[in-house]
């Protein structure tokens, strides 16, 4: 099972995002030729949707490389609300997931504790979606998934501080070494790098 340090928080705080802009660059069969306004060229990228509904405007209160939590990975906080629909990202396979636990808190005794969904795509990547809701999740090892499908209810079982969702997309290499990758969102003002502290609105 994956651990990871999940936190979020609306402290202010210092945003230690890394912009590094081929790191953005995805694995994969599936890219989408984006326009790379830093370079001025297109680049192949996977494009994610973002994992909540249609018309939903949300705030990412922990970006890459986040400033508690993320440092040195490449990991997003979702600020939303107990109880709300949590979307599948992208088309894949549901890896694993578990649902039973009523346990979180902003404590280090919680990082096992946490509820999640995790769907492998095309191209080895995994997403993970955690701290959900106890008996919220909607899908099952095995399940195809299709991008915009509800998958399961926000909540904040593990090391959570409070409701979020924690997003991230991984890999391992051949030394079985996992690393997470910076993933670019489809919204309603078009294909965006995910910022902390910045709203992003789900296209109808
Ligand atoms: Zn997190």
């Amino acid at each position: 099972m994956k651990r990871i340090f999940h936190y979020s928080t609306l402290s202010i705080a210092v945003a230690l995002c890394s912009t590094a802009v081929s790191a953005y660059s995805q694995l994969g069969k599936a890219g989408t030729e984006v326009l790379d306004s830093t370079k001025n060229e297109k680049v192949k990228m996977v494009v994610y949707e973002l994992p909540y509904i249609s018309g939903k405007n949300v705030s990412i209160v922990q970006g890459y490389n986040g400033w508690w939590s993320h440092q040195k990975s490449n990991a997003l906080d979702f600020l939303m609300r107990r109880g709300e629909v949590i979307c599948a990202a992208r088309d894949g396979i549901v890896q694993s997931t578990r649902s039973d636990s009523q346990k979180g808190g902003a404590s280090y005794k919680f990082i096992s504790d946490g509820n999640y969904v995790i769907i492998k795509h095309d191209d080895s990547t995994s997403a993970a979606y955690w701290h959900m809701e106890y008996n919220s999740v909607m899908v099952k090892e095995g399940d195809t998934i299709k991008a915009g499908q509800p998958i399961g209810k926000v909540g904040s079982t593990g090391f959570s501080s409070g409701p979020h969702l924690h997003f991230e997309v991984y890999y391992f290499d051949r030394y079985g070494k996992e690393h997470t990758v910076k993933t670019v969102f489809r919204t309603s003002r078009g294909i965006k790098k995910p910022r902390t502290w910045h709203f992003y609105k789900k296209p109808k």
